[in-house]
C-alpha cells in the first residue's frame, strides 16, 4: 500500500521510517526541493495547490495524509475526491483557524482562554476592553512555533502589536498564567476506536518546544484530557493522530490548540511507548488495528534547534537515542531530536542533567 503525504518535513520522514516495517511505501508532495523526507521517500516537487501535482499524487498513492496543517484545505478536498484522505479535510480545516478551533472547544465545553476575533484597530480596542490585559494577539492562520503572535501587557503595547500583525484576520486571547503546559496525543481508528497516550509535559522557549517529558501524571488531568479529546475525535469523525495542547492551571486543563497530525511532543513515543505515534497514525489511516499506547518507563525528548550536538557525546548518556533529520543547520530550525528513556524518574533526571551539560540550545 502506498501512502501519499502532503508535506515532506521531519514528520513525513519519521512516518516513512515507521511505515516500511508495515510494508507501506510513501510519496510526498512538498514545494521544497530539499525536503528532508525525500531522503527516505519519493517526492513530487510542487506547490500544494498545483492541481496537476495533486492528480499525480492521487494516481501514485492509495490514500493520503498530512505532515503539515497549513496545506490549503482546498488541496486536501481536491485530493479527497480521488483517494481517501485521513484525517478528513474538514478536520484539517477545523484546526487551521484559531478562531474556528477555539469556537469548537467552547461549543464542546472544553475550557479555553477567553477569545475574540479582531479585524480592525477599533475592534482590537474593544476586545482588550472586554478580555482585559495581559492578553495575546495572534494571527488566526499560519502561526507556528510562536510566530505571528504578540503579548499585550499594557495599553501602550497595542499600537506596536497592531503594526506587526494587523492586516490579516487576528484573534485576541486572554493570557493564561499557567503552571505548566501539557499535550494529549489521541488516536482515532477507522472502526471508531479511540486511544490516548499518557500526558506529556512540554517546555517551550521563544515559542519553540524544547523539552517534552512523559508520562506526566498529576491528579485527574489524564481523565480530563481523555474526556476533552474524546469529544473532539467524535465530533470530527477523526481518523489518525490528533495532538491537543493544554495549559494547566489550578488542577484544570485549558485547551490552547490542536494539530491534526503527528506532533513534536510525541516523538518520545518512538522509544518510550509500546507503539510510536508514527506507527499508530499509519495503522489508523491504513485501517490496521491500533497498537498499545502504554509508556515504556519514563522518557524525555530534547529538540535539537539550529544545529545537532555531537552525536558521540549525546549517545554516551545512558538510555539515549539520536534522531538526525538530515537537514542543514539554520538558527531556529528543528534539525533533530534526542530521546532519553529510563525505568524510573530519578535515573531519567540524572540523564537529563548530563544532556543539559552538553550545552544544547534547549
Ligand atoms: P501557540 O502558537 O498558540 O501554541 O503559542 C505558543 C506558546 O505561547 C504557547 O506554548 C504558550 O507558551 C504561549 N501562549 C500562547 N497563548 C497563550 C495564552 N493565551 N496565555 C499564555 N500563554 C500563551
Amino acid at each position: 500500500m502506498i501512502v501519499g503525504i502532503l508535506g515532506g518535513g521531519q514528520l513525513a520522514r519519521m512516518l516513512a521510517l515507521a511505515g516500511y516495517p508495515l510494508g507501506l511505501d510513501f510519496v510526498i508532495l512538498d514545494p521544497s526541493p530539499d525536503a528532508c523526507a525525500a531522503q527516505v521517500a519519493k517526492q513530487i516537487v510542487a506547490e500544494y495547490d498545483d492541481s496537476r501535482a495533486l492528480e499525480d499524487l492521487a494516481r501514485r498513492c492509495d490514500l493520503a495524509t498530512f505532515d503539515f496543517e497549513n496545506v490549503p484545505a482546498q488541496a486536501a478536498r481536491f485530493l479527497a475526491e480521488r483517494v481517501p484522505v485521513y484525517p478528513s479535510p474538514a478536520a484539517l480545516e477545523a484546526a487551521q483557524d484559531r478562531l474556528g478551533e477555539k469556537s469548537l472547544f467552547k461549543e464542546l465545553a472544553i475550557p479555553t482562554p477567553h477569545f475574540a476575533p479582531v479585524d480592525s484597530r477599533e475592534i482590537l480596542e474593544a476586545a482588550v476592553a472586554a478580555i482585559g490585559l495581559p492578553a495575546v494577539l495572534k494571527t488566526r492562520r499560519f502561526g507556528y512555533d510562536g510566530k505571528g503572535q504578540a503579548l499585550l501587557r499594557r495599553p501602550e503595547d497595542l499600537a506596536l502589536a497592531w503594526e506587526a500583525l494587523g492586516g490579516v484576520p487576528l484573534i485576541l486571547e486572554g493570557f493564561v498564567p499557567f503552571e505548566r503546559e501539557v499535550s494529549c496525543l489521541a488516536l482515532g481508528g477507522q472502526d471508531g476506536a479511540i486511544l490516548t497516550y499518557p500526558l506529556v509535559e512540554n517546555r517551550h522557549r521563544e515559542g519553540i518546544l524544547r523539552l517534552s517529558t512523559a508520562p506526566y501524571d498529576s491528579g485527574d488531568l489524564a481523565v480530563q484530557a481523555q474526556d476533552h479529546v474524546q469529544k473532539l475525535l467524535t465530533r470530527l469523525d477523526y481518523v489518525g493522530l490528533l495532538a491537543v495542547e493544554f495549559f494547566v492551571r489550578d488542577g484544570r486543563l485549558i485547551a490552547n490548540e490542536m494539530a491534526p497530525r503527528v506532533h513534536n511532543s510525541g516523538h518520545w513515543t518512538i522509544e518510550g511507548a509500546e507503539t510510536s505515534q508514527f506507527e499508530n497514525h499509519l495503522r489508523a489511516v491504513t485501517g490496521l488495528p491500533l497498537g498499545s499506547t502504554k509508556a515504556r518507563g519514563h522518557s524525555a525528548m530534547v529538540n535539537f534547534i539550529g544545529q545537532l550536538p555531537d552525536r558521540r557525546d549525546f549517545l554516551a548518556v545512558a538510555g539515549s537515542h539520536f534522531h538526525d533529520y538530515g537537514k542543514s543547520s539554520r538558527p531556529g530550525r528543528k534539525v533533530g531530536h534526542g530521546t532519553l528513556r529510563a525505568d524510573d524518574p530519578d535515573t531519567l533526571a540524572v540523564a537529563l542533567r548530563t544532556v543539559t551539560g552538553l550545552g544544547l540550545d534547549s
